[in-house]
């Protein structure tokens, strides 16, 4: 059976990704890996619209979460974290981890942090030093308002710190125009590559801080990525097999464009949802992420069967609740390598078995509401505009 991975994160890698990681492991004291690394940090600039250089680290997401904190935030330092959720919840637990003082502004699961929630922190607590926020927040589907809460921040002594993992590369992110400091994200979510790279952006005001602090690590002190950067070296030994993947992913998305990826996330996801809402299932994020959607399961429906049955009977690959929402939600994943078939594709299968289950659905209604929706943007002599081919 063919297996689609559709779960928000780790997402499938390009084929010709999957080749050219597949050559020999080659040395990374030379001039070709430095060329590679010059390369991938000029496009990834782009890629997170920053003038900034973007720092390539050799760790999952939260490795450059926790080296956000570690290199920006004192400890001691008090940092508010914007709570709307799990991956919310994981900048307080670093935060705790290394010592910081935490202030918790958090949201019902589902609904974003409100800007005015912020603003109200802030105005609280004048001596923090940092605003932890996500972009995307996974475990709900939820999207954070980032530009409002980088208008309010701006004009404080704070850094905006921004988990944008599930979310950049896919949903529309200006790290610059929003005001964002320091900005992290993952390789196996929207940059369609394995799990493995961190990047992290830092602005002017960012570095003022980091470079004014003790530092407190040692392999995440991003003072050492930036300082080796300078004649494109990395600090550590580098998982350059990743990053020659990395680069592959980067043409891509340059050769389309970020704001044609992010309208072709956003019609996808509205195809995705309409889907959803039309096998009669209640849509769980109040402010919707282009990169996944999340339904609750239905009464009486046990959701871990559901999502077992769709992989087991169909090989679509979606994700259920975590913690308090085990069982009551299912995740479907629409960033990095997946296009609109894919998508029609898991909500045949999750009509199929919802069906099997004892919901009641119009077999096929799902399926045809998100093909309207596709329709709508039709654009003459060019469908509607998937990724574009990238011949090279
Ligand atoms: C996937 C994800 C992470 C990172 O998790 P890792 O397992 O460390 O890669 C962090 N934040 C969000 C919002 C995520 O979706």
């Amino acid at each position: 059976m063919k297996q689609r991975l559709m779960t928000p994160g780790p997402t499938p890698v390009p084929e010709e990704t999957l080749l050219e990681m597949a050559k020999p492991v080659t040395y990374h004291r030379s001039a070709g890996f430095r060329q590679l690394l010059a390369e991938v940090t000029e496009d990834l600039r782009y890629v997170f619209q920053t003038a900034n250089p973007v720092l390539t680290l050799t760790a999952s997401g939260t490795g450059g979460m926790e080296a956000a904190i570690a290199s920006a935030v004192p400890s001691t330092g008090k940092m508010i974290c914007l709570i709307a959720g799990r991956w919310g919840e994981r900048w307080r637990n670093i935060g705790k981890a290394l010592g910081c003082e935490v202030v918790s502004v958090t949201s019902a699961y589902g609904q974003p942090v409100e800007p005015n929630q912020l603003a109200a922190a802030l105005g609280e607590h004048p001596d923090a030093v940092a605003v932890c926020a996500t972009l995307c927040e996974t475990a709900t589907g939820v999207k954070n308002d980032i530009a409002a809460y980088g208008k309010i921040v701006t004009g404080t002594n704070c850094l905006l710190v921004v988990d944008a993992i599930s979310a950049l590369g896919c949903v529309e992110c200006r790290t610059d125009d929003w005001h964002i400091d320091l900005c992290v994200t993952g390789s196996q979510k929207a940059l369609m590559l394995p799990p493995g790279l961190a990047f992290v952006s830092v602005s002017d005001k960012g570095w003022k801080v980091i470079d004014a602090a003790a530092p407190r690590a040692f392999y995440f002190d991003l003072r050492k990525y930036r300082d080796a950067l300078k004649t494109h070296d990395a600090p550590f030994t580098p998982a350059n097999t990743l990053i020659r993947g990395l680069r592959l992913s980067l043409k891509r998305m340059r050769a389309e464009g970020m704001n044609a990826i992010w309208t072709r996330f956003a019609r996808m996801a509205a195809a995705a949802r309409a889907g959803l809402s039309a096998m009669n299932l209640t849509l769980f994020a109040s402010a919707p992420s282009e990169s996944l959607s999340v339904a609750m399961v239905p009464e009486g429906i046990d959701g871990n069967a559901l999502v077992a049955r769709v992989e087991k009977h169909y090989g679509v690959k979606l994700a259920g609740g975590q913690d308090s929402l085990k069982g009551k939600i299912v995740r479907l994943g629409h960033m990095g390598y997946i296009d609109f078939f894919d998508v029609l594709a898991a909500l045949s299968a999750l009509e199929l078995v919802l069906l099997e289950m004892g919901h009641s659905l119009e077999p096929g209604a799902s399926v045809a509401a998100a093909q309207r929706v596709m329709a709508e943007s039709i654009n003459v002599g060019q469908g509607v505009g998937n990724a574009a081919r990238v011949d090279r």
